[in-house]
């Protein structure tokens, strides 16, 4: 089948792994992996930027030092990423991790150069740690990401099916948006990601979808470029 894209970037946080009572349920995590199993195999390059709200975000430490809490939550993110490695696998398609924090006795540190030797290879990578920076997040990380390794579209996984003028919680006549511009984004302040990093895409003209996990199949129509969730240009 042709795909409209070649390589893709899935940003997904931590909270896609849990389903309340474990941080990482083995449930959650096949419904993400099988999935990306599926675009790998449909010939798509898959990149993964992962999150680590599920354990920890450098937030949540109010009284703590805020860069020693951001070193936190990037040490969370790496949890995640060993999980899905593993589960993916577990299916079949070699997979590295390559973090932004060097620790290489338990994964590969980023080098552009390998990560994109990987994806020649047919291997799957997921990026941990964001930007290896504190006082970011690993939206930025992703938006930094896809912008090194050229990928053709962001994809955000969300908790909702796309982006709405309003809180669709809140307010019932909500209405649901199919196209936005990045600058829409940013002046109506819809709830895609913080505005670095959607400043970052906007610069790098790297159009990004905001899709419902949740959704069967959304992120397989997503990556395959089907219309799915709000796109951003
Ligand atoms: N973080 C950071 N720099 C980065 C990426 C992440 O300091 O480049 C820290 C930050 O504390 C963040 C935590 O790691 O709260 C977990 O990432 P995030 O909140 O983006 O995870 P998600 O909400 O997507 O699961």
């Amino acid at each position: 089948m042709k795909c409209k894209y070649k390589r893709v970037l899935l940003k997904i946080s931590g909270g896609a792994l849990s389903d309340g009572v474990d941080s990482i349920a083995p449930s959650m995590v096949e419904h993400v992996v099988n999935q990306l199993v599926e675009i790998h195999n449909s010939g798509i390059e898959v990149a993964v930027v992962v999150g680590g709200g599920n354990f920890w975000r450098g937030r949540d430490g109010k009284a703590m030092d805020r860069t020693t809490a951001d070193h936190m939550g990037m040490l969370a993110t790496v949890m995640n990423a060993l999980a899905l490695q593993d589960a993916i696998e577990k299916k079949g398609v070699q997979t590295r991790v390559m973090t932004a924090l060097s620790m290489p006795a338990v994964a590969e540190p980023f080098i552009l150069r390998r990560a994109l030797t990987h994806f020649e290879k047919k291997r799957m990578v997921i990026f941990a740690c964001g930007t290896g920076n504190p006082y970011f997040t690993t939206d930025s990380g992703a938006a930094l990401r896809a912008a090194e390794i050229k990928a053709d579209v962001l994809l955000m996984a969300k908790n909702i099916d796309a982006l709405y003028c309003s809180d669709p919680r809140k307010n019932p006549n909500a209405k649901k948006i199919e196209k936005a511009t990045y600058l829409e984004v940013i002046k109506n302040n819809l709830n895609l990601m913080d505005l670095t990093s959607v400043t970052m895409c906007m610069e790098n003209n790297i159009p990004i979808i905001s899709f419902g996990l949740k959704e069967k199949g959304a992120l397989v129509r997503a990556a395959r470029g089907e219309k799915v969730g709000t796109i951003i240009t």
